[in-house]
């Protein structure tokens, strides 16, 4: 593929909507984060029936609004946007589809959650911290057939994706987040903001595992800490006081 064309001045009579906007500052906060390196990764954000995602190996300091892609929920096809959208829209196309609930989704190659991918291990619910965001492991997704590969490649992940979710009854509001397995981590949130928040979480918790699991390779996790990392979870998230938070501040 040739180099992209950057656009680096705002096309003359083009308005922007806030949500391109959004979508692009999103890209930038995700690689200012240092969870992409590159081109690799995208992000979108959902706008009515349709979602906003970055060009296909557009390089991430040089985004802005203008160059970003929307793309219609129901065809998959590009609305608005001169440059290719990237080359995992239609994962997001079939997240955002199965989930409605869901306002943005962040695909990263980052590096401790994509050693999880690649080693092909789920990264498992084992201390406080990561049961504050996640009611449960971060799960894993199997493999995809030669024919699913051959036939509609991105689709097919986006559809493995939700698969895990139902075969293992995980909720995906609670655990919003799932390794591909050999490639890498793909994270949610009703807004672009919380979507941000969990892919650093996720990035965090997957190092801590690392190192855990470098000194203690047969780490288990007993009953009494599963019900202390329930508590953890609903009285991060309100649950244990009818949908208040009772930890942090109110507004932050
Ligand atoms: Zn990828």
């Amino acid at each position: 593929m040739g180099k992209p064309q950057t656009m680096t001045t705002r096309p003359v009579g083009r308005t922007q909507s806030n949500v391109k906007e959004q979508a692009a500052k999103l890209n930038r906060d995700v690689f200012k984060a240092g969870l992409v390196y590159e081109t690799w990764g995208t992000a979108s954000v959902r706008d009515g029936d349709r979602f906003i995602i970055k060009p296909s190996g557009f390089p991430y300091k040089k985004l802005r609004s203008w160059h970003m892609v929307t793309v219609s929920l129901n065809t998959g096809k590009t609305r608005e946007g001169e440059l290719n959208p990237s080359i995992d829209t239609k994962i997001h196309k079939e997240i955002y589809n199965a989930w409605p609930w869901v306002g943005a989704i962040i695909h990263t190659h980052s590096t401790y959650a994509t050693a999880f991918a690649t080693a092909g291990l789920p990264i498992l619910l084992a201390n406080t911290t990561m049961a504050d965001y996640y009611a449960n492991t971060i799960p894993l997704t199997g493999d995809l057939s030669t024919c699913e590969v051959d036939s509609d490649f991105e689709t097919n992940i986006g559809k493995l994706i939700i698969q895990t979710f139902k075969k293992q009854g995980i909720d995906p509001r609670l655990v919003p987040a799932v390794l591909h397995k050999s490639h890498g981590p793909f994270v949610w949130g009703e807004t672009a903001a919380k979507a941000l928040v969990n892919a650093k979480v996720l990035e965090k918790v997957a190092e801590i595992n690392c190192l855990a699991l470098r000194m203690n390779p047969d780490l288990t996790v007993s009953k009494a800490a599963k019900y202390m990392f329930d508590y953890h979870n609903r009285r991060h998230n309100g649950r244990l006081t009818g949908g208040k938070r009772n930890y942090g501040q109110e507004g932050h």
